[in-house]
């Protein structure tokens, strides 16, 4: 059987690395950049969550718990940048702190190793220049290179017979004849791992005529002078499948704050660009204005512009847990888009979401964790479409 992979960001890679290893037929990955990493999974915060955040029984928990331990694993044993130095969800009122009850008993639900709940003391002691009364820490959560780590992926993939085409954009799809702008390709299965553009490769095959990926940039500033000993997150509001603005180390040793929530005028408009065709078909969807007509996105959306446009919000969204901070410590950073998937009825698609065919496999709403989750998460792939 030949298995040809659209998409060779993190999840696209980590299929054709699973398939490769279980020799489950020819392996064939199209991408249309002319290097790896050039979306998402290279321009993420690098951390390998720990499962905290997630509802129990979701697709996300399970494969985040599961490739949690896989992904360290494998930046272990391949070399790959990582630094294991936990996470602390941060609590900065007494609502805040009854909020880290629930999302521990979520954690331990979940399967996440080694939680607890934290005093003013020990969060001090660890982390001198946050704020906070309380916090939550899972030792379990570790930043690493990203782009190292897809690139060690897709390494072993090769390594292992597959074949990676780049600069490969895939333009029309007739039957299972995958045609691109130099190449066409005759596939047994095609596996749609196309993040920003998986909706259109999917209705390419007459697949995931629910949905519509509407484009949120998460935007980045780098801190300076801060000492930072773990990743630091707010308490979420877990009506949104977004984590607010949180401090993370990288593994070159910067600090960033971010990532924003902000509505992108365009699929791959990372510097705030406007992409009128793109932004037109966006706002001529139902599934578009049901999303912007509801309030919880009117309250995202107006929080999000603000600290995307003003460098005074930003500031002070960086004080709830860094109080320290200055106007000069704050420098632009680069950003991300996370395809995020939305329903006919207006509403964020919280987990991963696959449509599985007869001959093809469409990968709709690899949001975030997905870098933690993406050997799980190809494994699940391997095991439902070959059994
Ligand atoms: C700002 C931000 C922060 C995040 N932070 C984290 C984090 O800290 N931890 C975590 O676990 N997750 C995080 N995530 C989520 C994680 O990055 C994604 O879930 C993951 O990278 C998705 O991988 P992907 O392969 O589906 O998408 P992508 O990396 O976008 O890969 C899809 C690939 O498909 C290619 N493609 C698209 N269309 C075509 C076509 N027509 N033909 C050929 N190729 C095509 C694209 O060029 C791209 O390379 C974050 C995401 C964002 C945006």
């Amino acid at each position: 059987m030949k298995f040809v992979i659209i998409g060779a960001g993190i999840i696209g890679s980590a299929v054709a690395l699973e398939f490769a290893s279980r020799g489950l037929g020819e392996v064939i990955v199209l991408e249309k950049e002319a290097r790896l990493g050039e979306h998402a999974s290279g321009r993420n915060s690098g951390v390998l969550h720990s499962g905290i955040n997630q509802k129990p029984g979701s697709l996300k928990a399970r494969m985040c718990v599961e490739g949690n331990r896989l992904a360290r694993r494998f930046c272990l044993e391949h070399g790959v940048r990582m630094q294991e130095c936990g996470t602390l969800v941060v609590a900065r009122n007494e609502r805040e702190e009854k909020a880290l009850g629930l999302l521990l008993d979520l954690g331990v639900q979940a399967g996440v190793q080694g939680l607890r709940i934290i005093d003013r003391d020990e969060l001090n002691s660890r982390e001198p220049e946050v704020a906070g009364t309380r916090a939550l820490l899972s030792p379990n959560g570790a930043v690493v290179d990203s782009n190292g780590f897809l690139e060690a992926v897709a390494a072993k993939a090769r390594d292992l017979g597959a074949v990676f085409r780049l600069g490969a954009g895939v333009r029309q799809i007739s039957g299972l004849r995958v045609i691109t702008d130099r190449e066409e390709f005759e596939a047994g299965h095609v596996i749609n791992c196309a993040g920003l553009h998986a909706d259109t490769i999917a209705r390419m095959m007459g697949a995931g005529g629910r949905y519509r990926i509407i484009p949120f940039r998460g935007e980045y500033m780098a801190l300076k002078k801060i000492r930072l000993n773990s990743m630091v997150y707010q308490v979420p509001d877990l009506r949104y499948p977004f984590l607010g603005v949180h401090l993370t180390r990288t593994v070159d040793g910067e600090v960033l704050a971010g990532p924003t929530a902000m509505l992108s005028f365009g699929r791959e408009s990372y510097d705030k660009q406007v992409d009128l065709p793109e932004t037109l078909r966006m706002t001529g969807s139902l599934n578009f204005w049901l999303l912007a007509l509801s309030p919880e996105f009117l309250r995202l959306a107006v929080h999000n512009a603000r600290i995307s446009f003003s460098r005074k919000a930003f500031l002070q969204e960086v004080r709830t847990l860094w109080p320290g901070a200055a106007a000069e410590d704050l420098a632009p950073y680069r950003s991300g888009i996370r395809a995020q998937m939305v329903d006919t009825r207006g509403r964020l698609v919280d987990d991963m979401l696959v449509e599985f065919r007869q001959d093809s496999t469409h990968v709709l709403n690899a949001v975030s964790p997905g870098l933690t989750s993406s050997l799980a998460f190809a494994r699940y792939l391997a095991d439902r479409i070959a059994g």
